[in-house]
């Protein structure tokens, strides 16, 4: 095992198995509809490209790239849009696809800027889930695949200082290779 590696919280097969089970249950609940993925780079591309994968309604993408104001470890809340949706999603039914909920702060403030564009309906599928560092109430991603403890973990399209994105399971880095 590589030497950053702490330990492994997720394995690749645990992964594909929630992941497909999140696609079932979202096929399910959009059935006659028609959604609009929108994923948050860079740390969702990959959750994202294997959950659209194994969705059976009709579906189209785009993406959002944004950046938390804060210090390094914190998000401050407000996020500044690096780069906006291509196509507008006026009465359209927007799935946000996410990487992690932390605090909940970043994801609160996205939800309030696509809310006011009037959506059909505005859901989150987060694949990870801090739930004990939540600091915004009453926020909860409809879809979640895992909830985790505190820990700082990379991997499956998650980094620390862009490294680490391409490893195919969820792993807690070791504190001194990102200290
Ligand atoms: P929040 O606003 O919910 O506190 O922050 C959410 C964002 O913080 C995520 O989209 C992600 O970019 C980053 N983040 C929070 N926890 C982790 C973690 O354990 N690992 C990585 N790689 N990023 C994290």
């Amino acid at each position: 095992m590589d030497d950053f590696i702490d330990k492994i919280l997720i394995s690749q097969e645990e992964i594909e198995t929630r992941v497909n089970e999140l696609a079932k249950q979202i096929s399910k609940d959009y059935v006659g509809k028609e959604i609009r993925a929108i994923g948050i780079l860079r740390g969702a591309f990959i959750f994202m490209s294997d959950l659209i994968r194994n969705i059976s309604v009709p579906l189209s993408v785009d993406f959002m790239s944004i950046s938390s104001y804060g210090d390094d470890s914190e998000s401050g809340g407000v996020i500044r849009i690096l780069k906006d949706l291509d196509k507008p999603i006026h009465n359209k039914h927007v799935l946000i696809i996410e990487d992690i909920v932390d605090t909940g702060l970043t994801l609160q403030h996205l939800k309030e800027v696509l809310a006011i564009r009037e959506p059909a309906s505005l859901r989150v599928c987060a694949l990870l889930d801090k739930k004990e560092r939540r600091i915004v109430n009453n926020l909860e991603a409809e879809y979640t695949g895992f909830v985790i403890p505190d820990q700082f973990v990379v991997g499956y399209g998650l980094d620390y200082a862009e490294k680490y994105r391409n490893y195919p399971f969820i792993f807690v880095l070791k504190s001194k290779y990102y200290q």
